[in-house]
């Protein structure tokens, strides 16, 4: 048996030995910029007719890599290929399955500072955020590979007379995982090494602006000794590559995170029945947030300060947990918002590979106009006290920006940004401070800071969101510790690094023998 889990520690950049060893990665890895990588099917490296390339959000003369633009041959090739590989994956004793799963978990630790910086390089996240990615990516292995475990024990029934019954897990069969680019390796790592300890295969389908990353996760497996067609890479086009998977009735269920309209369009597809299939398909879709801090009379506002701060401006507020509504009672909203002010003013902007820099570029082109576009409108909707300023010559980089005084209906207020814009929302008290909380569709994260304990488990029972913390910031959950997953458009209820997780990727077969 394995030790306990526990969950991996972050790096500290103060100390000059690690801050040396990242300059080192981030050397290293900037060496290794241009090559051409292959799509990976049943093990073997696929060229396509088409390529696209990954760029430095931060500097796009930087091209980290050039990849193929999977075509739908490949997609029902890949599936196919996985449907082979399933045949022996799925016979694999469930404890090979969870050591190749600790294998990757060591070597991932082991290439910590070069996996963080192709995530520096590739979407603009500074040293302590991609180094908290590889962590949550080494927890989820860690950490599933225990739960197979668990669940492969014998599983409690009632006993009857006369029989011997049994009930166990069994696997899905071939798996669609179509993750972001804003995690691009604990969210693609905890999707796919969730599914293939099961004892499913899959067909891999990464975001388009974080293929390298992907490439590297699966340089990673293979060297861990994850047999061929287990897990296939094909990188390519959402729109393309990842409709066909979507839409093939060979495939047996869907892991997606993502936006919400991708989401509720793959949710769609999904739910229709195509000639040849056999199965109603599976689909786990985490998706978007519009999360919100409740700052009341009775909180410590400085703490609050601290807190909404971090969770809306950390990864450049492109977090499905970050904090994009701050809603606070009217008689701390001055002081809230002089200190609020103070301290975001205080945050650096600029290239991340430089550890100085709190917040990089926003992740591309398209995300940064459209963060542009929303803030034209939240100068319609309120006030703008700091931030506002863009600028995209070298690198997509966006001022963190607060706007006060926005009414709880606004489109900033409830519409999902994904940038580094903060709405603050007066409200007259707290029972308004909830109702505010929960007026939007999403039910991702949410905080409140208050010294009440009536206030506190008034907020437990009535702040419906997945994860809600209490006198804390709302971003940066542990595997483990708090299982994270959204509820009502913020997806399908899932908790990933949670107990229940792994049963997404299964099925329960009841076996009755009479004696
Ligand atoms: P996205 O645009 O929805 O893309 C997610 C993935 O879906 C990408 O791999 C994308 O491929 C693929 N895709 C696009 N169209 C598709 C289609 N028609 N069929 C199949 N796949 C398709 O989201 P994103 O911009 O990468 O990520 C940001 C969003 O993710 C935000 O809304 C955020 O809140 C959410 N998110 C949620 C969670 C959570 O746990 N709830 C965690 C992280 C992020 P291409 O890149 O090739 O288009
Ligand atoms: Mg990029």
């Amino acid at each position: 048996m394995p030790t306990p889990f526990k969950n991996e520690a972050l790096s500290d950049f103060s100390n000059p030995e690690i801050n040396k060893k990242m300059q080192d990665a981030l050397a290293k890895v900037k060496g290794e910029f241009g090559h051409e990588y292959s799509l990976v099917i049943g093990g073997e490296r696929l060229k396509s007719t088409e390529k696209f390339t990954s760029t430095n959000p931060g500097n796009p003369s930087d091209v980290l890599g050039t990849f193929q633009k999977g075509k739908r041959e490949h997609a029902t090739t890949a599936i196919e290929t996985a449907w082979k590989a399933f045949e022996t994956w799925k016979k694999t004793p469930v404890e090979d399955r969870a050591e190749l799963l600790f294998k990757i978990a060591q070597i991932m630790r082991d290439r910590k500072y070069e996996l963080s910086s192709w995530m520096v390089y590739e979407v603009g996240k500074n040293w302590v955020e991609a180094d908290a990615d590889v962590a949550e990516a080494i927890d989820f292995c860690d950490f599933y590979g225990r739960e197979a475990l668990r669940y492969a024990e014998k599983q409690p029934v009632v006993e009857w007379p006369g029989e011997n019954n049994e009930s166990v897990y069994i696997p899905l069969g071939v798996g669609a995982v179509i993750p972001p680019w804003n995690f691009p390796l604990a969210i693609l790592v905890g999707m796919t090494t969730a599914a293939i300890v099961s004892g499913n295969t899959v067909v891999l389908k990464p975001a388009s602006d974080s293929p390298a990353i992907a490439t590297k996760f699966m340089e990673i497996a293979e060297q861990a000794g994850v047999p061929a067609g287990v897990i296939n890479l094909l990188t390519g086009s959402g729109a393309d590559v990842g409709e066909t998977l979507v839409t093939s009735p060979l495939i047996r269920f869907i892991s997606f995170t993502g936006s919400r309209e991708v989401g509720l369009h793959i949710v769609e597809e999904a739910g229709k029945t195509h000639p040849g299939q056999k199965w109603i398909k599976r689909v786990v879709a985490e998706m978007g947030g519009k999360d919100g801090i409740i700052v009341d009379d009775e909180a410590d506002i400085d703490a609050a300060v601290e807190g909404v701060a971090l969770a809306a401006f950390g990864y450049q507020g492109q977090k499905c947990s970050a904090c994009s509504r701050a809603i606070v009672t009217e008689s701390v909203y001055d002081a809230f918002l002089v200190k609020l002010t103070e301290r975001v003013k205080k945050i650096t902007v600029g290239p991340v590979d430089d550890y100085a820099n709190f917040m990089g570029p926003v992740s591309s082109k398209s995300a940064f106009n459209k963060i542009s576009e929303y803030i034209e409108i939240a100068k319609t909707e309120g006030k703008l006290v700091c931030g506002g300023e863009t600028q995209s010559e070298k690198g997509y980089f966006i001022q963190p920006t607060v706007i006060a005084d926005v009414k709880p209906t606004a489109r900033i207020s409830l519409e999902e940004i994904f940038g580094p814009v903060l709405a603050v929302i007066p409200v007259k008290d707290y029972d308004e401070a909830l109702k505010v909380a929960n007026n939007t569709d999403y039910g991702l994260t949410g905080a409140v800071y208050t010294k009440n304990p009536d206030k506190l488990k008034r907020a437990k029972n009535e702040f419906h969101v997945g994860n809600l913390y209490l006198n804390r910031k709302c971003t940066g959950a542990l595997v483990g510790v708090q299982p994270f997953g959204g509820f009502n458009m913020s997806g399908t209820d899932s908790k990933a690094g949670g107990r229940d997780y792994l049963l997404l990727f299964m099925q329960a077969k009841s076996i009755c023998e009479k004696l």
